[in-house]
C-alpha cells in the first residue's frame, strides 16, 4: 500500500522554524515508511476556548487545561503541532486501528528529537504523546509570555524587511561559501532564528542565511 502524509493544518500559521522542522520530519518519516496525520497546529484564542469547553460546558472528554485567555497552550503561540499515525504499524493490513499506536509515536519522537524538536511524551506530569514543539522557550509558555507579552509581539519577530539599498545576499550556508540569490531591498523574509552575525530566513520558498544587520 502506498502511504501518504495527511496534513490537516494550515502550515503557514506555524512559527517559520517549526514549519521548517515539520517539513524535515515529514521527509525523514517518509524515508522510513512512516506516515503521519498532522491534526493540530496554530490555535486562536477562540479555538482554544472551544477546546477548553469540551468536557466542561459541552459534551466530551476534557482535553486541555488551558483557557484561551491564559495563552498557556504552545499551540496559541504557533510553536507546536499534534500528530496521529497514518500507516499500518501492527502489520494487520489496516491503518485505522493504528492511529494512536504508541510504537508509532515513539518512532516519530526519535526522529523529531534528532532534529531538535521537543516531545510532549517526555513530559512528567501530563504526557501528551501527539504533541511536538520548538524547545527554545522550554516546555511551557511562561518564557514566551514574559519575553513578548502578547502573541502579536511574538509574531512580529517571525518576519522582517530587507533594509539595504543594494539588496541582501541569501547564502546557502552560514560560512558564506555559496550564494543562492540576492534579495531586493524592501522585500519581506520569514525569520527562523538569529545567531551570531546571521539570520536563517525563508524567501520565495528557499531557505538560507542573511546578514542580520540588514533586516
Ligand atoms: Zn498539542
Amino acid at each position: 500500500m502506498q502511504g501518504k502524509h495527511d496534513i490537516r493544518i494550515d502550515r503557514s500559521k506555524l512559527h517559520p522554524q517549526l514549519n521548517y522542522k515539520l517539513g524535515l520530519l515529514l521527509k525523514k518519516c517518509k524515508k522510513k515508511g512512516i506516515y503521519l496525520i498532522v491534526t493540530e497546529g496554530f490555535r486562536s484564542k477562540e479555538q482554544q476556548d472551544m477546546l477548553y469547553a469540551k468536557g466542561r460546558t459541552v459534551p466530551g472528554n476534557i482535553v486541555t487545561n488551558a483557557r484561551g485567555s491564559s495563552y498557556s497552550s504552545q499551540h496559541q503561540w504557533g510553536i507546536a503541532f499534534d500528530i496521529a499515525m497514518n500507516y499500518d504499524i501492527d502489520g494487520d493490513g489496516k491503518v485505522s486501528d493504528d492511529t494512536w499506536n504508541i510504537k508509532g509515536f515513539q518512532r516519530v519522537a526519535k526522529i523529531a528529537k534528532s532534529i531538535g524538536l521537543g516531545w510532549g511524551g517526555d513530559w512528567k506530569s501530563f504526557k501528551d504523546t501527539p504533541h511536538f514543539y520548538l524547545k527554545k522557550w522550554g516546555s511551557t509558555t511562561a518564557k514566551l509570555k514574559q519575553q513578548y507579552g502578547t502573541f502579536e509581539n511574538f509574531k512580529n519577530t517571525w518576519s522582517a524587511s530587507v533594509d539595504r539599498g543594494m539588496g541582501l545576499i541569501l547564502w546557502k550556508d552560514a560560512l558564506k561559501t555559496k550564494k543562492i540569490l540576492r534579495i531586493p531591498n524592501g522585500e519581506r523574509v520569514q525569520v527562523l532564528y538569529t545567531k551570531l552575525w546571521y539570520a536563517k530566513v525563508k524567501y520565495q520558498g528557499k531557505y538560507g542565511f542573511v546578514n542580520k544587520k540588514y533586516i
